[in-house]
């Protein structure tokens, strides 16, 4: 049995309410890598309505209205998922559709092909983006790719990436830079420990400075980004008989989009001064852009109190081609990627109301 060659001509029905098209997503499993039927399924359900230009860049769906507005958005959500584990088909009970890709992030995307295919005549030229590979390593992701190459598919005024908030609107994102601390030492038979130096005894120093590390609260144009320096791995020694010459403590820093990716590195260098310190990984963060008036203009439309969003998300990307962005999606965050991932049907059709409501006022 070869996986998806029973599902190669899915269907999407995009008159279904939106629950139904949120189960119907999900039920074409689409593990990273593996969104091929589910592309060719979105693709092949937008087709149809004249008002939409689509284009297909790998497995990433792109479709445009240009009826000539003031403005665009562009309105983002990933169609993968982390594997499945037990959890498809969907079920449901009561108000509560149970499985993989419910929250994370399959209901964004329902909200965002329904918005395409029946907002005709939206008050700002829209931009939808279905992109791939998001849960996994950051070259391969979907969006990142079109930044990179073709920048002008995705380009707007103003940014909404569907990943799940509860309905509400978290601006921007945290950056997040990797390092490793390297503590020195000299091996020595660990009999003769006083001809060697302990470089895992002079790693305490390191931790000391973690432990009596104040992370700051950064108001960054009116939300409070909460940053966090953290040990997030520890490796030395290589026997039972020898006194480590090399302690290596790997920190991650989240830091408020108020710094720079090289400020952030600056900061950290300057944390653990007296040590070498190797940078591993890192992603700036996105500022909320919430006093640029299209963004001002959603988050009025769609009401409740904004907050910070304090993960990295994909916003940074086009935070990076200088758009303003925010997350606002259907879904519990806390609870993405848990077997037992499950929505509230009422927070999708929420979103989908409030979105609908904002692209048809004032046009
Ligand atoms: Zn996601």
């Amino acid at each position: 049995m070869r996986v998806g060659s029973a599902s190669v001509t899915a269907r999407l029905d995009l008159d279904l309410p939106v629950p139904d098209l949120t189960a119907a997503v999900c039920d074409i499993e689409s593990v990273s890598g593996n969104e091929k039927v589910l592309a060719d399924a979105i693709g092949r359900a937008l087709t149809p309505y004249p008002h939409l230009e689509v284009t297909r860049r790998g497995n990433t769906v792109i479709a445009r209205t240009d009826l000539g507005r003031a403005e665009r958005t562009v309105i983002a959500g990933h169609i993968d998922t982390v594997p499945v584990a037990g959890n498809l088909p969907v079920r449901r009970a009561g108000p509560m559709l149970w499985g993989r890709g419910t929250v994370d992030m399959k209901g964004g995307v329902a909200v965002a092909l329904r918005l395409a295919a029946h907002v005709v005549a939206p008050s700002r030229d829209v931009t939808y983006v279905w992109y791939d590979n998001e849960e996994v390593e950051s070259a391969k992701n979907g969006l990142g790719r079109l930044a990179r190459t073709e920048p002008e598919l995705l380009a707007g005024d103003f940014a909404i990436l569907m990943e799940p908030t509860a309905a509400v609107v978290e601006g921007g994102c945290n950056g997040t830079l990797r390092a490793d601390v390297i503590v020195p030492g000299r091996a020595a038979h660990s009999a003769r420990w006083w001809m060697g130096t302990n470089a895992i005894h002079a790693a305490g120093e390191v931790l000391d400075r973690l432990r009596r590390y104040q992370p700051a609260d950064v108001d960054v144009d009116g939300l409070v980004y909460r940053e966090g320096l953290s040990a997030v791995g520890i490796a030395g020694g290589i026997a039972g008989n020898v006194i480590p010459d090399r302690c290596v403590i790997s920190v991650n820093y989240r830091f408020a989009p108020s710094r720079t990716e090289a400020e952030a590195q600056a900061h950290v260098r300057g944390v653990f001064d007296g040590f070498e310190v190797v940078l591993t990984d890192s992603a700036p963060g996105a500022r909320p852009g919430l006093n640029h008036p299209a963004a001002a203009a959603f988050v009025l439309a769609v009401g409740g109190a904004p907050r910070a969003k304090q993960g990295w998300t994909d916003v940074a990307r086009f935070s990076a081609l200088g758009m303003p962005a925010l997350n606002f999606g259907p879904g519990d965050p806390q609870l993405a990627h848990h077997d037992d991932e499950q929505v509230d049907v009422r927070e999708i059709e929420t979103c989908e109301q409030r979105m609908r409501d904002w692209l048809t006022a004032g046009g």
